[in-house]
């Protein structure tokens, strides 16, 4: 084994392997150093990967070739778009998958990866020189070199696992945790916090009596997440739904003080958008029942996820608990439910090509950034290690913007917001969601990519000739016309005003569907469903994308004043003490970003414009 790479990646997760796998295809030699070589790629949670805003994400890491799409439709055992009934802007792509098939998938894929090597070993130590950083030492004392280095270690940093009033050091279930990192990063003077997450208990499924629940199919025929996947050659089963009960409900009730959660044993923030049922319960006093999915770990896996009962609760506790829900109730645990509390950095630490202010070359990703979810992980890790790989080839930064991606929202969310709870996406987190759909994100993405050279060449032919099709059907659509007389007669209902209408107009419709509008335009009869999907979104959303395009330049504008590195917003008279501070911890690089931190007045912009403008005119100290 050599011991010099370029990059170095700590963490075989979601962010891990997105990070080593984007710096590989760089082409810049790199290393993945995770502990435990078969648990790359393993989904700590629930066997899901996509939903609401997540499926943009992993749409955005197939347009710029990563793994999770791809991995996801070779593991895929249910595939549904969630949704469905509202706007093609707010749907989302979502699977239940097969654990094991899934890190099989992810595994097979480094290794087929070009210039990356897996290093099984913990990492002890990130050595940095001042402030430039020159490798990193392994738990048996070797040392290996690099020029940068991300850190994707999730919830390993100091993690504890909670199961009532039970207390173990855990990264997660069976896996010791990070002491020696995290200590390192202490020591490096970053600013850490802590964070929690939890985990409901694990079922055999042959214990469950599934005769009483209602049954839920995939979408049939599945919708793969990657551009490079032709079909879903996975077999697709079904989940089933159940509830809790009032009894359950007094179970928690009285047992609320034994949760790690509620005895104050944590002191961690959890995510508010993923409660544990000791949450639900005492926060929504009012609800009698709250639902659970079951949802299988795999094809050969007798082992059940009941997604929706997440609980720090005691064991004895989580077994009464589970006898109280129909279906459940001579269920079988196979490992209790946890709740896990874990370092993370404060993510104002970054910039927002998430490398760290404080050590040029040294990058964070994951969930220890504040964020939790193998999708938020996973874009983060493609960002970090494009441009890790980026930095040690003395290129500069690829910046992801809020108006090209959920890539960017998240970024830039994290680095000048912070986080005071798990950061997880939403899509009413992206402002300008009308043009940011899961279905489009190639076209926003993948040339990018290619300029970036984390695109590959499989991938570049297909993009291409995607690319070519997409616009040969709308250039049709935008030119081919028909006067409202002819649409009537086609049964294609519009305004008899006599103006002449675009096929592309005429989809702006609901209704018109290109299925409808080949009753006149026959040419439009072969176009395969994805594409017409995306062209109808395209139409009906015209008028909205408009509209949204002055807003996009505003914002553009914004982002173009950069603020010098080295403004001192302390010094800045006129400012609130509040605002000085949350200026100094945010660091923003650009007027747009100083614009989103919490709490910035429109008066207190303007000063930081004044000065951001008079410092790039007047070079040399500053205030
Ligand atoms: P991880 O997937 O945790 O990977 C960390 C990697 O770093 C591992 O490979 C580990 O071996 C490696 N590592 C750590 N320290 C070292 C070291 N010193 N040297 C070498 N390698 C190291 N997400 C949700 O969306 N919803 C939920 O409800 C939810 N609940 C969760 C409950 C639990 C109990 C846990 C543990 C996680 C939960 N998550 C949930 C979060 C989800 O699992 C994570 O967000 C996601 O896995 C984070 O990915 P990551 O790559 O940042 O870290």
């Amino acid at each position: 084994m050599t011991d010099v790479f370029d990059v170095i990646v700590i963490g075989g997760g979601h962010a891990g392997c997105e990070a080593a796998a984007a710096s590989a295809r760089c082409g810049v030699r790199t290393a993945l150093i995770t502990q435990n070589r078969s648990t790359i790629g393993a989904m700590s949670c629930n066997p899901a990967i996509g939903g609401l805003g997540k499926g943009h994400l992993v749409r955005e890491i197939d347009a710029l070739d990563g793994l999770m799409a791809k991995a996801a439709d070779a593991a895929g055992i249910q595939f549904r778009v969630l949704n469905r009934r509202k706007g093609p802007a707010v749907q989302g792509p979502r699977a239940q998958t097969d654990r094991k098939l899934y890190r099989q998938a992810i595994q097979t894929l480094l290794a087929e990866t070009a210039n990356l090597e897996i290093v099984e070993a913990e990492v002890t130590d990130v050595r940095a020189e001042g402030e430039r950083i020159m490798g990193v030492t392994l738990g048996d004392g070797r040392t290996l070199n690099c020029s940068s280095v991300v850190i994707t270690t999730g919830t390993f940093l100091r993690g504890v696992i909670h199961i009532g009033e039970l207390r173990t050091p855990a990264g997660r279930f069976d896996n010791p945790p990070s002491i020696a990192l995290a200590r390192c990063l202490d020591e490096f003077g970053f600013s850490l916090g802590r964070l929690k997450t939890g985990t409901p208990p694990r079922l055999d499924g042959n214990s469950i009596d599934y005769s009483r629940l209602e049954t839920q199919w995939g979408d049939s025929p599945p919708e793969p997440f990657s551009t490079m996947t032709r079909a879903i050659r996975t077999p697709q089963i079904a989940c089933h739904i159940t509830r809790t009960t009032a009894e359950s409900h007094r179970i928690v009730r009285a047992n609320a003080h034994r949760s790690a959660v509620y005895s104050g044993s944590i002191s961690g923030s959890g995510p508010r958008y993923c409660p544990s049922i000791e949450d639900k319960v005492v926060r929504f006093s009012d609800r009698d029942s709250h639902q659970i999915f079951l949802e299988p770990e795999g094809l050969d896996d007798i082992t059940v996820y009941p997604n929706g009962i997440s609980t720090s609760l005691p064991a004895e506790v989580q077994a009464q608990l589970l006898r109280t829900i129909p279906g459940l109730e001579t269920t079988r645990i196979l490992r209790p439910g946890y709740a896990i509390e874990y370092d993370y950095i404060d993510p104002r630490e970054l910039d927002v090509s998430l490398m760290t202010k404080r050590f040029p070359g040294l990058f964070l990703a994951g969930q220890i950034n504040g964020t939790t979810g193998y999708e938020e992980a996973a874009g983060q890790g493609l960002v970090a290690g494009l441009n890790a790989a980026r930095f040690a080839s003395g290129l500069p930064p690829a910046i992801f913007d809020r108006a090209d991606s959920y890539i960017g929202v998240m970024v830039d969310d994290l680095v000048s917001r912070g986080v005071t709870e798990p950061y997880r996406m939403f899509t009413s987190r992206a402002e300008y969601r009308l043009s940011l759909r899961a279905d489009n994100a190639d076209e926003r993405l993948t040339d990018k990519g290619l300029e970036w050279g984390c695109v590959g060449t499989a991938r570049a032919r297909v993009h291409k000739s995607l690319m070519k099709r997409l616009t040969t059907v709308r250039d049709f659509m935008r030119s081919a016309v028909a006067t409202p007389r002819a649409l009537a007669e086609a049964g294609i209902a519009v305004n008899q005003d006599g103006v002449r209408r675009s096929a592309f107009d005429v989809a702006a419709q609901p209704e018109n569907t290109l299925g409808v509008l080949c009753r006149i335009w026959p040419e439009l009869a072969d176009v395969e469903t994805p594409l017409a999907r995306r062209i109808e979104a395209d139409a009906k959303y015209a008028v909205y994308l408009e509209r949204q395009r002055e807003d996009i330049e505003r914002h553009r504008r914004s982002e173009a004043l950069k603020i010098p590195g080295a403004l001192n917003f302390a010094s800045l008279s006129g400012l609130s003490n509040e605002l000085k501070a949350k200026l100094q911890a945010a660091r923003p690089a650009t007027l747009g970003q100083a614009e989103r931190i919490e709490g910035i007045t429109p008066a207190a912009l303007a000063l930081v414009a004044a000065h951001a403008r008079r410092h790039l005119r007047e070079p040399g100290p500053q205030n």
